[in-house]
């Protein structure tokens, strides 16, 4: 079989020359005659893999000096954990669109005042609630956001106003799906396996005056971002394969017009499956409008018996992982960078296809 269409949330769809490239390099990285997995991570083959994507991302993303990346483990999932160890000091406000925000808000009450800002729980996630004038203290520390909700398919069109208070965002799903002005952050980061790389690698951008000693004093040293930070993520051993896959899709991005053109680009994908569902009599989309995500595009039939239907005869046609989530409901297409304008074009065409035959 060849390759399908994968419209996985994550781990998700990569592109295919980038996985061609690290094919061609696996055994023998470069006539070192080792390959990125064997290398040690002091080694000068490592760090110029580790530099260079780092130049490479600062470039694609115009990220100031002010400002450092740091490589971590341990899944979008430690760093909820690791916020508040760094940073919660006498209180933080979370603003809940869905589960990743509600988890991350569940580790920072473990260690401190987490307060609740606002939340669209009322309509299962499907809206970002306003966040225009919202109860913001001074004795903040920071505003916490998932900026686009991967499970629920919405995403921040604009940010929350803080009131002078440090924002910290959650990119994993829409990190360099376009451009994004990291000075409007204190702390920004992604699981990279969303549209990045592979699972196992996260990226996080922070102003460095941000950074501080003053952290909960059970704090990890792999979780203490200053001191990961001031080591240039080599506390220990970095997680050196995907940090290569990462910097071959930095080269990738730069070598296809950089963020501008991949927005564009995905915003045609997104485009062309939402004027779609705009359309349709049996599919809808699950998102108010204003505040839909060009990433993860979730939508229903209203009949869970036929949304079972449409996932596995869309499987059958090479259209993978089109099921929703398990707290939705419903198919889900996750349109990121690596999908190609035709796979979401074959996903309307066999919507159309199902549609004709289904509607009763
Ligand atoms: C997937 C995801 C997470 C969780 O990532 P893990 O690597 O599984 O910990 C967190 N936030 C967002 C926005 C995600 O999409």
């Amino acid at each position: 079989m060849g390759r399908v269409y994968n419209f996985s949330a994550g781990p998700a769809v990569l592109p295919e020359e980038v996985l061609k490239e690290a094919a061609e390099d696996m055994l023998d990285y470069k006539g070192c005659g080792m390959s990125v997995m064997e290398m040690s991570h002091r080694s000068k083959m490592f760090d110029d893999i580790i530099k260079t994507a780092e130049a490479d991302l600062r470039e694609l993303l115009g990220i100031p000096d002010n400002y450092s990346v740091i490589f971590l483990q341990g899944g979008a999932t430690l760093l909820f954990a690791g916020i508040p160890m760094n940073f919660l000091h006498k209180k933080a406000g979370y603003i809940l669109t869905g589960q990743w925000a509600t988890k991350a808000f569940k580790e920072a009450k473990k260690q401190g005042e987490a307060v609740e800002l606002a939340s669209s729980k009322d309509k299962t996630f499907s809206y970002i609630p306003d966040c225009s004038d919202l109860p913001i203290t001074d004795d903040m520390d920071y505003v916490y956001i998932c900026e686009n909700n991967t499970i629920y398919g919405t995403k921040y069109h604009t940010l929350p106003n803080t009131k002078g208070v440090p924002l910290i965002s959650d990119v994993s799903s829409c990190f360099l799906s376009e451009p994004m002005d990291v000075t409007n952050y204190a702390f920004v980061y992604a699981g990279v396996q969303k549209n990045v790389g592979p699972a196992g690698t996260q990226i996080a951008i922070v102003r460095n005056d941000f950074l501080t000693d003053d952290i909960k004093p059970y704090t990890p040293d792999v979780m203490n971002y200053k001191l990961m930070a001031e080591k240039e993520s080599l506390l220990n051993t970095p997680p050196c394969w995907g940090i290569y896959i990462c910097g071959l899709v930095f080269k990738w991005l730069k070598k296809n017009g950089g963020l501008t053109a991949m927005k564009e680009k995905n915003e045609k994908k997104a485009k062309l499956l939402y004027d779609y569902l705009d359309s349709s009599k049996l599919f809808k989309g699950t998102v108010r409008k204003e505040d839909r995500s060009i990433m993860n595009v979730p939508f229903v039939t209203g009949d869970d018996e036929l949304n079972a239907k449409f996932v596995a005869e869309s499987k059958a046609a090479g259209l993978e992982n089109l099921k929703g989530h398990r707290t939705v409901g419903g198919m889900r297409a996750s349109i990121y960078n690596a999908m190609p304008y035709e796979g979401v074009a074959k996903l309307v065409e066999f919507m159309e296809d199902f549609e004709k035959k289904n509607l009763k």
